[in-house]
């Protein structure tokens, strides 16, 4: 989205690079984050996971959380959604901290496809290659890589891995892994095309399977903000106190996260928010002020590329307002 249609216009631009302002600021400025994000209702609810069409369009969160654990949000922070493409961001983080950088980086990439996240020509383009883990080919890539002896081992690694990240037990919504299951024929093809590239070599079919269970996870905006805090927090919970991930992996999973989190609107957004970020079709955004706090966002209508609009609006307020943006300096 662009400055214009972001509704950033009055709010000025400071640059902090310390800790986030203290807690009463931040309450008064998410509350005028929301009231921000309110005034849109451009955008459209994803359906082609037909379950998805069936969401309030009204619904919408915003919470930050600090790195000293600190909450604070306004909303509808407590309705839970599929966490959906914002799961490739964590799994990403556990297979790193896992096998480690360069294997890693080997088989999935880290280059902007410049395409849709669902897109089949890109995998053509790049010669079988997945390009990035935050789209589905690359993201499908990295769940098959998971070091797990099965598909069920795979599986409890990913929601184990996701819920320390949140710091409670997430669950998968049946109906949402049913509606995928019934309806994801585009990414079992592109499993079998990474495979006949030898870039997936455990069975395509139970990558695809544990993916969409990893994408039916329940969450709500606040554990987004907490999930957000802790790759902000050098992979230490700031709420609950446990490592999840080494500091290195964080650093690793951000720098991906600012190349394609929002596809090939990234560019866009890092211009805008300066921020890594991660958007998924259900309609949450997760958004990392690294060293400083985490923002979720959860409203379902989303702009073209499939990232939610109120949670964009939402979030570039909140950039701009307790001055996040990584990009912006003042002279010394
Ligand atoms: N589960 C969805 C899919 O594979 C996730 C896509 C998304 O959130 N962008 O299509």
């Amino acid at each position: 989205m662009r400055q214009s249609e972001l509704d950033v216009g009055d709010v000025g631009q400071v640059a902090r690079t310390g800790a986030v302002p203290p807690g009463r600021d931040i309450d008064e400025l998410v509350a005028a984050a929301h009231a921000r994000g309110l005034r849109h209702a451009e955008g459209t609810v994803a359906d082609y996971i037909p379950i998805l069409a069936q969401v309030d369009p009204e619904l919408f969160g915003l919470c930050v959380v600090d790195v000293d654990g600190g909450v604070h949000e306004v909303g509808d922070t407590g309705a839970r959604f599929s966490i959906q493409s914002i799961s490739k961001a964590f799994v990403y983080a556990l297979l790193c901290d896992a096998l480690g950088h360069e294997e890693v980086f080997d088989v999935v990439g880290v280059n902007n496809t410049g395409a849709a996240f669902n897109s089949v020509v890109a995998i053509e383009l790049n010669e079988g290659h997945p390009g990035n883990p935050m789209v589905n080919a690359g993201a499908i890539a990295t769940t098959a890589l998971m070091p797990s002896a099965t598909a069920e081992e795979k599986w409890e690694a990913v929601r184990n891995g996701l819920s320390r990240f949140a710091g409670r037990g997430l669950e998968v919504d049946d109906d949402v892994y049913r509606s995928e299951s019934l309806t994801n024929q585009r990414n079992r093809a592109i499993a079998q095309l990474l495979e006949s590239y030898g870039r997936i070599r455990s069975d395509p079919a139970e990558a695809v399977d544990v993916y969409t269970r990893q994408c039916s996870l329940l969450v709500d905006a606040h554990d987004l903000a907490v999930m957000g805090a802790t790759l902000a927090d050098g992979g230490v919970n700031p709420v609950t106190g446990e490592r999840v991930v080494s500091a290195d992996v964080c650093r690793d999973t951000l720098a991906v996260l600012a190349a394609s989190g929002l596809y090939e609107r990234s560019g866009e957004w890092l211009f805008e928010i300066g921020l890594p970020g991660k958007s998924g079709v259900a309609g949450g955004l997760v958004t990392v002020a690294p060293g400083k706090a985490g923002i979720g966002a959860y409203a379902p209508r989303l702009d073209s590329a499939g990232n939610s609009v109120r949670g964009q609006i939402g979030t570039a307020y909140l950039s701009r307002a307790l001055g996040l943006n990584i990009f912006a300096s003042e002279p010394h």
